[in-house]
């Protein structure tokens, strides 16, 4: 059983019905936070985690609404005021278009920039403007920084991902965290991670039991810890960022990718 060493915070997980938010979710009301559920269109999934948070002894508020859009961030926002301030906020949802081939530049349409920027970008942006004043709230009644935190990718970093238009828009989450870091202290902190690859629907969705087999191992063999990632991994990280532990961290971008960043070793002749 984990510490109750978040009783009483009040948490916002943007995208939390599954994959990453939702584990990032559950491990926070493990802690003794409470919790606003956040989803578009995946309902059913979005009340099981309610159900799960709820069994963890957490205060639990399911808001569907779409974070690219200010009437949806009001709505977050809206549920948060009723607690009076927001000791949390995690920015995960995320979307991307698969196109793997960065040299195939007809693969990406202005469209799929702009959609891909309005959630991944601008989506952030807008769920931090609406939640400020109950994030700063945090910080008058405990003079304890509220806590903010981007969930990034190494494709952000390194350029490689599902699509250039993801990878560009990463790098651009990352320039935000820093911005808003600087920009927000000491209310807010506000810190990024970057996961390689996450085991989530992401990739499950997209092909059948054998071929995600195939390709979770293929993603262990390349990294230097000989690991894939499941969501679990990547939130026990993320969560670092949303408690105490780091009070004195903001503007930081932390790579939870099993050194899938470093490349492969050198070849040595032995
Ligand atoms: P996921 O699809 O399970 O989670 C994304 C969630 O965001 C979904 O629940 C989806 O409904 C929600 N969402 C999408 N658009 C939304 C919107 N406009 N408003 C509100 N919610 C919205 O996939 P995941 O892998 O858990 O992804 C979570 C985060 O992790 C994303 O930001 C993604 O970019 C990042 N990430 C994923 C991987 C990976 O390999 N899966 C790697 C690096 C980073």
């Amino acid at each position: 059983m984990a510490d109750k060493d978040l009783e009483g915070r009040k948490a916002l997980v943007t995208g939390s019905a599954t994959g990453l938010g939702r584990s990032i979710a559950l491990k926070l009301a493990e802690r003794g936070a409470d919790l606003i559920i956040n989803c578009t269109r995946s309902l059913a999934e979005a009340e099981e985690t309610v159900a799960e948070c709820k069994k963890l002894g957490a205060e639990t508020q399911l808001v569907a609404a779409d974070v690219s859009t200010e009437e949806g961030c009001a709505k977050l926002a809206e549920a948060a005021a009723s607690w009076g301030r927001l000791d949390i906020l995690v920015n995960n949802a995320g979307i991307t278009r698969h196109a793997r081939d960065h040299a195939d530049l007809d693969a990406l349409t202005r469209q799929d920039f702009m959609d891909t920027y309005a959630v991944n970008v601008a989506g952030p942006f807008l769920v931090m403007q609406a939640c400020k004043p109950l994030l700063e709230k945090t910080y008058q009644e405990t003079g304890r920084a509220a806590a903010v935190l981007n969930v990034s990718s190494i494709a952000g970093v390194t350029g490689i991902g599902s699509s250039v238009a993801y990878a560009a828009t990463k790098g651009a989450l990352n320039t935000m965290t820093l911005s808003l870091a600087r920009a927000l202290a000491p209310a807010i902190r506000v810190n990024a991670v970057c996961p390689g690859f996450i085991g989530t629907r992401w990739f499950k969705d997209r092909m059948d039991e054998n071929q995600y087999q195939r390709m979770e191992s293929g993603v262990a063999e390349s990294t230097p810890l000989k690991a894939a990632s499941g969501p679990d991994d990547i939130a026990d990280s993320a969560v670092f960022f949303l408690t105490d532990a780091s009070r004195h961290v903001t503007g930081e971008t932390l790579l939870v990718d099993a050194g899938m960043h470093l490349g492969y070793a050198p070849l040595v002749a032995r």
